[in-house]
């Protein structure tokens, strides 16, 4: 059997949907021996490769950063999978959203809420600013597999992932592709 090059990528969330996968346990060792692990936050590789079979992209694309990111994601990765409710939805990262852009969010935040030294952060390069709005992954690129959940089980992520270590799509369905 061909190993797959499998990634994961963490954007806007709270790494949540990380810890569950880190929930399959003894499953992971079997999973281990099926794939070449090639980017992920649980490595210590800085760049997102080319030729990935397999993405899940954790989070909502929140700020400038994570627009360039999955743009390159997209670009180099056969199947993406919007891994949990922020990356399907916006959910939890997109609650500033309403407050209607990155200005107001920062204001309130830093100036209106602050205690001691009132000051918005900002230094090009270091902290990336933020978008006016908290995007769901699918409005900014394609998106092949969409794996909702706040985080989605450990069971669940191994129903995407089982299929597709044996070169087929999954398909999730019931209580697999329930929100929340
Ligand atoms: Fe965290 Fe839930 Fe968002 Fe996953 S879907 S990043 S667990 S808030």
């Amino acid at each position: 059997m061909n190993h797959i090059n499998l990634a994961t990528v963490w954007l806007g969330g709270c790494s949540g949907c990380h810890m569950s996968f880190l929930d399959l346990d003894e499953w992971l060792f079997t999973l281990a021996d099926q794939v070449n692990w090639v980017y992920s936050p649980f490595m210590d590789v800085k760049v997102y490769p080319n030729h990935v079979d397999v993405v899940l992209v954790e989070g909502a694309i929140a700020n400038r950063d994570h627009l360039h990111m999955i743009y390159d994601v997209r670009e180099r990765s056969r199947i993406l999978i919007s891994f949990g409710d922020c990356a399907v939805t916006g959910n939890v990262t997109a609650l500033r959203n309403p407050l209607g852009g990155a200005t107001p969010v920062l204001e309130r935040c830093y100036l209106e809420l602050s205690d001691h030294h009132a000051q918005l952060p900002g230094d090009d390069g270091i902290v990336p600013p933020l978008l006016d709005r908290v995007l769901p992954v699918h409005t900014v690129v394609p998106v092949d597999i969409y794996l909702p959940g706040c985080p989605p089980s450990a069971e669940r992520i191994r129903a995407a992932l089982e299929p597709l270590l044996q070169g087929t799509m999954p398909h999730l369905q019931g209580e697999q592709i329930r929100f929340g």
